[in-house]
């Protein structure tokens, strides 16, 4: 089986046997131009190339950077890829062919699936995974399924609101007050960056040496103690909890996989993040709760893409 993972930087793909380890890989720049039928042809490309050695129908799992609409794979939004309303899955399975079985999903999805089959949540049945990198994205598994949702975007936890005054800060969603607003990578690299140009005094300007400074930077200087860079992080930190333990509320998982570059990184969040969250979820969600930091990094979207195509694939020649 093959997965993908589609993203606003790079095109990944890699072929898998029984591990988690890929058993033959790819990896090219997005780049330019990105509309759909050029990625389309590009993604079909790699996938007959990397199913040569492949004796009959071939699942291609692809996670993609995007809120979905529904199961034929049609992406809605994805401000990575600059795409609207695009029948993505459809135009791949199209362009693929009968030897193919083609299933879309969105990136985090495939992330947190991928972890349940062969990472940090590894034999559990019930899961939140939430994975804080450019954007913010989440996965469900409630009784050891994936929970895709009526039009197939469940579990984006990073469309929770957690303002909606006017103040809220816009999204690239176009709604205001999600989390990802605050706390997304490319948002907390832009807070940053305006706070220094107010003139925000912080060791965290040494810490990078003289170049940008970055939300590891801020992190660090967090855990000195810098005045600054505690308080941003004491301000944000509660918010990604009240996404977090509001979802803990609603579907009581067993195990908690937090995920993504910007919490690798910055461990001081992250240990803010859940102290808060013993505040911000209830406590009958927290006693059966196990926290734990995703294992597979950027192969988890890969494996779960294809882990998701190869069972929807046995499924359809089951019928
Ligand atoms: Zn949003």
């Amino acid at each position: 089986m093959i997965g993908f993972d589609l993203g606003g930087s790079n095109l990944r793909a890699a072929r898998f046997g029984d591990g988690a380890q890929p058993v033959a890989s790819h990896r090219e720049p997005v780049g330019e131009p990105r509309d759909p039928e050029t990625i389309v042809e590009r993604v079909a490309r790699i996938a007959e190339q990397l199913a040569e050695p492949i004796e009959g129908v071939v699942p291609v799992g692809v996670g993609i950077a995007a809120m979905l609409r529904d199961r034929d794979g049609t992406v809605a939004n994805s401000p990575h890829l600059r795409w609207r309303d695009v029948a993505f899955g459809t135009m791949l399975a199209a362009r693929l062919g009968a030897r193919f079985h083609v299933v879309v999903c969105n990136d985090v999805n495939a992330i947190v699936w991928g972890e349940a089959q062969d990472g940090a949540a590894r034999g559990c049945r019930d899961v939140l995974g939430v994975h804080v990198g450019t954007g913010i994205g989440g996965g469900v598994i409630v009784g050891g399924e994936l929970v895709t949702g009526a039009s197939q975007c469940a579990g984006e936890i990073g469309h929770s609101k957690v303002r909606w005054d006017d103040a809220a800060a816009p999204c690239a969603c176009g709604q205001r007050g999600c989390v990802e607003a605050y706390l997304g990578g490319s948002y907390l690299q832009a807070r940053i960056a305006r706070e220094l140009a107010a003139g925000a005094h912080t060791a965290a300007i040494g810490l990078a040496g003289g170049g940008d400074v970055h939300p590891g930077h801020v992190d660090q200087a967090a855990g000195y103690g810098d005045e600054w860079a505690l308080g941003l992080w004491s301000e944000l930190a509660p918010l990604l909890a009240v996404a977090i333990g509001n979802a803990l509320a609603v579907l009581n998982p067993e195990r908690l996989v937090l995920g993504g570059g910007v919490l690798a990184r910055c461990p001081t969040l992250r240990e803010l993040v859940e102290t808060a969250l013993e505040v911000a979820a209830p406590s009958a969600s927290l006693e059966p709760l196990t926290v734990v930091a995703a294992e597979l990094g950027d192969d988890a979207g890969l494996v779960g893409a294809a882990r998701l195509a190869g069972r929807a694939a046995a499924i359809t020649s089951r019928r």
